[in-house]
Parts: structure tokens; sequence; C-alpha cells
């Protein structure tokens, strides 16, 4: 296979708009990017698809709360990384599909919010799991491609937005990086919001031992260094990392 050409660091765009799958995806994904760009006063969103409701190990959860719960963490991880819209398509987790009526929905929030750049989970990434994972980035690649037409959903009666550019993470063929190393530490006190996730994704069972903060922040930061290693060939930086796609 031919080697890939990575390019690096965007320059900040006017706006973006991330869709993901569950609650702390965007965060996870895209959490250092979003801070840097934030700070360069980017106007950012985050959609998310689903309810977060399969998001614990207790089998007796009550589930309404959790509901609440995620979506209360989402709107504060939100706002750490300087996020001024968070938007809920409230599907059931583990359950999301690719309905034309959760399109035309992010084809209304991207025609109103007019991201320069659309950001999701790549749907063609092989070996992938989470069937939620896939089904969002279809559902956010569908839904530029709706935003972007003119004769697609009249019924929502507004004037078509083409976004510039599509950034897909968890990227099948990575192409881009986003150097994140001075704001590892926002995206980690993003992530650090959704306390309903430190025993099953974040491996703390006491948010008050600090032994177990730092150890969950060194493998953040673990994960964006492997990266800069991998694409950049450079073990001194934190990297998110991307495939592009021109519109
Ligand atoms: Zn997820």
């Amino acid at each position: 296979m031919a080697e890939v050409e990575i390019s690096k660091n965007l320059p900040p765009p006017l706006s973006a708009l991330a869709v993901g799958a569950h609650p702390d995806d965007i965060e996870f994904n895209v959490g250092g990017t979003f801070a840097k760009w934030s700070e360069d006063k980017t106007k950012l969103a985050h959609v998310i698809c689903t309810d977060g409701s399969k998001g614990t190990w207790e089998k007796n959860a009550n589930i309404a709360e959790l509901i609440s719960l995620r979506s209360e963490e989402a709107k504060r991880a939100a706002r750490v990384l300087g996020t001024s819209e968070v938007m809920f398509l409230g599907e059931t987790d583990g359950e999301l599909e690719e309905t034309k009526d959760g399109v035309r929905l992010i084809v209304k929030w991207i025609r109103e919010f007019k991201p320069q750049i659309v950001l999701t989970h790549d749907p063609w990434k092989r070996y992938r799991l989470h069937p939620d994972h896939r089904k969002a980035g279809f559902l956010a690649l569908n839904a530029v491609v709706g935003a972007r037409d003119p004769l697609f959903f009249p019924e929502l009666e507004m004037e078509p937005f083409r976004p510039e550019k599509i950034m897909l993470f968890e990227a099948d063929e990575v192409d881009h990086v986003e150097e994140i190393g001075n704001w590892l530490d926002t995206k980690v006190k993003s992530l650090l919001e959704h306390q309903s996730q430190y025993k099953s994704t974040m491996d703390i069972s006491d948010p008050k031992d600090q032994e177990q903060v730092l150890r969950f922040k060194n493998w953040v930061a673990s994960l964006a260094q492997n990266d800069a290693q991998k694409y950049l060939g450079n073990k001194s930086s934190f990297v998110e990392s991307f495939k592009i796609m021109d519109l």
C-alpha cells in the first residue's frame, strides 16, 4: 500500500459541528481539537445520537435517571471545551438506525448552525464492533448531503448549506492529525465530567483517589502519543487523528 501523506493542523474554522453516537464520543475523539479551536473563537456544536442508556454495568440501574444524568454530563463536558450548542437526537443506546427522520433533524441542525467542518465517526472503519458508531457516521454523512443539496428535505423550508470539509474520527485510513499537546488537560477535564462512566470506561472507582484519576489522564495522553508516533514519527507530540473529505 502506498504511503499516505499526513497533513497536520488545519487553520481553526469559523464553526464546526461534531456528531457522536454516545454522550462521551465527541470528547474522546475530538476533545483536544475542539478545545484548541474554541480558543480561536471557533463556534462549536455537538450532536449526540443516542441517550446513553446502556452505559452502565449496574443491572438494576434506573434508566430514566441514567439518561438524564448522561445528558447533563454531556452538556457540562461540552461547556469545558467551549461548545455553545448541544443537540440530542434521543435514540435508544445500542439501537441507532439510519432513519429519514434522524437524517432530517441533523440536516436541520446543519442548515441552522452552518458548520464549516462536520466531524463524525468513520462508518467504513473495518472490523468495528459497535453498530451505533457506524450508524452515527452514516447518519451524519447522509445529513451533510441532505443539507448541501437544495432539493433534499423541502419540507424544512430552509436554504441549503454546504460544509467545506468532513473530518472522520476513528478513521480507517488516517490522513490528517491535529496536535493537541497544549489541550490535553482540557480534553481530560471534559471527559471527567462523564462521572457515570468512571467505572465502566475510565477504570476509576473512587474519583477522590488522585492516583486513579492520574492513571486515566496518562491513558488518554498515551493514546494521543501513540498516534503521534504512528502518523508523525514523533513520540514527543500528542495528536487526534482523522480522515479528511473535501466537499
Ligand atoms: Zn460510543
